[in-house]
């Protein structure tokens, strides 16, 4: 898998956060600690690594967990939001506009052995596999092996390629084939490439996006080189008119953190990831589900949803005050029975209050079976205003009568009473103690003992 170390360091962070019972400072201390860690041994900047986990520590200190949210799934939401950011926001690639007899043009730039040459075969397949017609157009006239290991690439791939070896003028190239290439829905321009960003290259750059006028320039920069790729980046993004960046290799380092945190910090958006040598390992970046894939969180998008405010936060709210007030009687037991559907089970509600969230309730308890809970409320309308508003007159004799009246057994009426005692409890304990006396009343904790 590409960018293993840091993937692999990053999830043992989401682990510890999902194993830690509370959301304390201490925690999100360790945490940012640990991201440092990850992060500075993927080579990336420090000065980017204080930056981004400031921005995490203050955010997961500050920022309230929308209704819904545990605490630890709102540390986990904003630790990813802020790796997206740093690794680029938004979802790239480049998009083809095709007009007739006007082909989409993307001119390639990088240093000598940045995957340039490779790239260009790749991002062909690309385009073609979603209906393009493609060229290659070799621009580099320096390498003599330039246009054969184009060639060799177009040949593979079956697909069409324009070189000429002997012309050493890059004008001259396209000038010869200008009228041939209308035909094509992409062109892709390899040009020269040097060990370093010289004068010579810049003006070798500049001349042929003069006569090419391409849509897009990308420069190809070999993830290897790790955080000294904003240099590179920089360069070439202010010389050399660059729109866009390959990462290539990312398959292949352990700097992949550093290459493409330093393209993102630049501004020039990543637009390709290359993930291996063979021509289907392209990608075209996608910070979030690149960042998703790389610590690994299946749930994300579910966890994101969730996050969006899905939950009805008035009813939650209402719900919870009348839960921690200790007025709890079958009427809000009902109440919340309805709302089930759309808020969740009442372990849901019980994480939306502070400080009740990140604690490990009874589940059994807590999150009852939904064919249960129809069941009960049967049972529900057929007690009385007053059995309702206190359960505990529910004598023997009154639950042989709701049992009649509601189709529904004995025992199923005790097993409601049960659940609501318990619950009663619970809210009982949340009114009056912390959330620690309360985990260690919950270690004592038996079953109800029944009056009747
Ligand atoms: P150029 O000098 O910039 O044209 O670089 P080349 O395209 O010739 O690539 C240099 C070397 O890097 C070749 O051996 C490629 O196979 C290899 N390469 C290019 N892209 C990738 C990639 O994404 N992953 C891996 N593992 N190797 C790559």
């Amino acid at each position: 898998m590409v960018m293993d170390n840091l993937g692999g360091a990053l999830k043992d962070v989401f682990k510890r956060l999902t194993g830690s019972v509370f959301v304390s400072e201490k925690l999100i201390d360790e945490i940012v600690r640990e991201i440092q860690r990850a992060l500075l041994a993927a080579d990336v900047d420090v000065k980017l690594v204080f930056e981004l986990t400031n921005k995490i520590k203050e955010r997961a200190l500050d920022e309230k967990p929308k209704p819904g949210v545990t605490p630890k799934e709102n540390v986990t939401k904003i630790v990813y939001e802020e790796l997206v950011n740093f690794f680029g926001q938004e979802k790239k690639g480049i998009e083809i506009m095709k007009k007739k007899g006007k082909p989409f043009k993307i001119m390639m730039v990088g240093l000598f052995g940045a995957g340039k040459t490779t790239t260009i075969g790749k991002l062909s397949k690309y385009y073609s596999n979603r209906g393009n017609k493609i060229a290659m157009v070799g621009m580099d006239v320096h390498r003599p092996a330039a246009h054969t290991q184009l060639k060799q690439i177009a040949d593979s791939l079956k697909m069409d390629c324009y070189v000429d070896a002997k012309e050493k003028d890059p004008v001259k190239i396209w000038k010869k084939y200008e009228k041939d290439l209308s035909k094509y829905d992409v062109l892709i321009f390899d040009t020269a490439g040097r060990d370093a960003l010289s004068k010579d290259l810049v003006k070798e750059i500049k001349s042929v996006s003069k006569v090419v006028k391409p849509d897009e320039t990308l420069l190809v920069l070999s993830a290897d080189i790790g955080q000294a790729a904003y240099k590179q980046a920089e360069m070439f993004h202010e010389s050399c008119g660059v729109t866009g960046i390959v990462v290539s290799k990312l398959d292949g380092t352990a700097k992949g953190g550093g290459s493409l945190s330093a393209c993102a910090a630049t501004g020039a958006p990543i637009k390709f990831i290359g993930v291996g040598e063979k021509m289907d390992d392209l990608e075209a970046f996608n910070p979030e589900g690149f960042v998703g894939r790389l610590l690994g969180l299946g749930d994300l998008e579910a966890l994101l949803e969730k996050a969006k405010g899905v939950v009805d936060e008035k009813d939650a709210k209402k719900l919870s005050k009348k839960v921690l007030s200790g007025d709890f009687n079958f009427i809000d037991m009902y109440e919340q029975l309805s709302a089930m559907k759309k808020m969740g089970p009442l372990s849901k509600v019980m994480e939306m209050i502070p400080g009740v969230g990140s604690m490990k309730l009874p589940k059994d308890v807590l999150d009852v079976q939904q064919d249960k809970l129809d069941n009960w409320k049967f049972i529900l309308d057929s007690c009385t205003k007053e059995e309702l508003e206190d359960p505990e007159k529910i004598s023997r004799a009154r639950i042989d009568r709701i049992a009649k009246g509601s189709g529904r057994k004995v025992s199923e009426i005790r097993d409601l009473l049960k659940q609501y005692r318990q619950s009663k409890k619970i809210m009982k304990m949340m009114k009056g103690g912390s959330p620690e006396k309360m985990m260690k009343k919950f270690g004592n904790m038996k079953g109800p003992k029944f009056k009747f």
